[in-house]
């Protein structure tokens, strides 16, 4: 009997937009091909709150998507930290990014508080950062991905930025920050997806889900033949 790992997926209905939705596909299929039986949860408002959680996800949406979601994810926040806080590794994009932080201003001055989970401050501008971005960080190495969004994020003083941004924009269009990182929570404003091009993130999850849960990890090899082709394509995509 294959060992079960728990993937959720926080607000897909409502915070799921370029195709993020192929950070799940990524997750559930990588799992499989490492030998392990993956259990998927989508959880949209209303839903009670799963448990025995090993990863979470989340995507991006518009600001209308973040409204709509926004109640119910500051319901949660207490799980989400008490989740992050014991290691469970996270990935979120964008729009939950945001709010994942301390708090989102949009530019008409509204003040959405964030969860808190990571130390950053969104500010909504009217200027949108889009296209397609790389970026480097010592544990992946090259990331590439496309980013489309309006806020522009900063660093506060207890989170690490996720990666540097080589071409694009990525948290603001000053720092050269992209994303930011606090334990094994990462949020970024790559989408893309993100993990289909840069399974060395999916499989960093899935190695600390297995060890959290089971104690060792013992992985089938896989083929990413194909996986690296699509990543030295999009390298190279002008922005
Ligand atoms: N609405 C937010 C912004 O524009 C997030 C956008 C997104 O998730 N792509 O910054």
């Amino acid at each position: 009997m294959s060992q079960v790992i728990h993937v959720v997926q926080l607000y897909p209905r409502d915070m799921n937009i370029y195709g993020d939705h192929g950070n799940l596909l990524v997750l559930k299929r990588r799992l499989q091909w490492y030998g392990y039986e993956p259990k998927i949860t989508e959880y949209n408002v209303g839903d009670d709150f799963p448990t025995d959680i090993d990863i979470i996800i989340g995507g991006g949406g518009q600001d209308s998507g973040q409204d709509k979601i926004y109640q119910d994810l500051m319901k949660r926040g207490k799980q989400l930290r008490e989740l992050a806080d014991n290691d469970v590794p996270m990935l979120l994009v964008c729009g939950l990014y945001q709010l994942f932080g301390q708090f989102f201003q949009t530019n008409q001055d509204k003040r959405l508080d964030g969860i808190g989970i990571l130390d950053v401050e969104t500010y909504g501008t009217t200027e949108r950062l889009i296209g397609n971005i790389v970026t480097h960080s010592e544990t992946f190495g090259d990331i590439v991905g496309y980013e489309n969004h309006s806020g522009q994020t900063y660093l506060g003083e207890t989170v690490q930025p996720f990666a540097t941004v080589v071409k694009g924009a990525g948290n603001n269009s000053k720092d050269g920050h992209e994303g930011a990182r606090y334990r094994n929570v990462i949020g970024t404003y790559l989408h893309g997806s993100i993990l289909p091009k840069n399974p060395k993130i999916a499989d960093f999850m899935i190695e600390l889900a297995v060890r959290k849960r089971y104690g060792d990890f013992t992985p089938n090899v896989i083929d990413d033949l194909f996986t690296d082709l699509a990543r030295s394509i999009a390298i190279d995509r002008p922005r």
